[in-house]
């Protein structure tokens, strides 16, 4: 499938030999929009062979994500019904932060345990060979200032979310257990590395889903236990208001 967006074409395919995808969806508006393209490659390319292994981790102090995660994926089953889903793989980060500066939006992702922990429950999908390859919805950062102020700024965009020149697959892990048709390790893809939050909005309107899908997700990182609403104020709810012009 090739779509065609103002920041660029994506090209998203499923080569023939996974059958078994690991899917990381967070609840977010990103995530979320990759897995529609999953499901819409799976049913119309891979003659819905493929089975979907959703993967979630819910991080202490704000675990909205499985949540979140589980209406997404009930949306993309309702929508797309010869995609088979596994099981939903989730877990817990095992630290919560017990200092949090407001002007620092995103100081949780600093956390090394969550990503260690979601690193460990990845490994061990692939370790089983339950999955070979993972799509996730890692984008670009925003192309402009956004946010309260610098240090809002900076320490909410990672450098591993700045745009690449390098072809898709963008990200690689290594794969303990070759395969000839692997060429070598590269199983991770971030099919929106080069597309910021306003190119995600286009994708949306593009599958028709900004009323049906976009309201089922969360983008807000504020340290809460009520996901009602979103705070309006943290770094990622000012780059969902930037790319989409609305927050719910
Ligand atoms: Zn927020």
């Amino acid at each position: 499938m090739l779509i065609e967006t103002t920041q660029g074409n994506i090209e998203f395919t499923i080569p023939k030999h996974y059958k078994n995808i690991g899917y990381k969806v967070s609840g977010g508006a990103d995530s979320a929009i990759v897995g529609w393209m999953l499901c819409k490659t799976i049913v119309e390319e891979c003659n819905s062979e493929p089975v979907v292994y959703p993967i979630t981790m819910d991080q202490p102090g704000k675990a909205y994500q499985v949540k979140f995660a589980k209406g997404v994926v009930a949306f993309l089953k309702l929508h797309w019904p010869t995609v088979t889903f596994s099981e939903h793989i989730t877990g817990v980060g095992s630290e919560p932060i017990t200092v949090v500066d407001p002007h620092m939006g995103d100081e949780g992702k600093a956390n090394p345990n969550y990503n260690d922990d979601q690193r460990i429950i990845t490994q061990r999908l692939l370790d089983q060979l339950k999955v070979r390859c993972i799509f996730n919805g890692v984008t670009a950062n925003p192309s402009e200032f956004v946010g309260q102020d610098e240090r809002h700024q900076q320490v909410s965009m990672p450098p591993e979310r700045n745009r690449t020149g390098t072809p898709l697959p963008i990200q690689y892990s290594q794969d303990p257990h070759e395969h000839p048709d692997f060429n070598g390790p590269g199983n991770v893809y971030s099919p929106l590395i080069n597309i910021d939050k306003k190119g995600v909005k286009e994708l949306y309107e593009y599958f028709g889903v900004l009323d049906s899908m976009f309201p089922l997700t969360r983008s807000c990182e504020n340290w809460t236990d009520d996901f009602s609403s979103h705070c309006g104020v943290c770094w990622f709810c000012l780059e969902r208001l930037w790319g989409f012009g609305r927050i719910e």
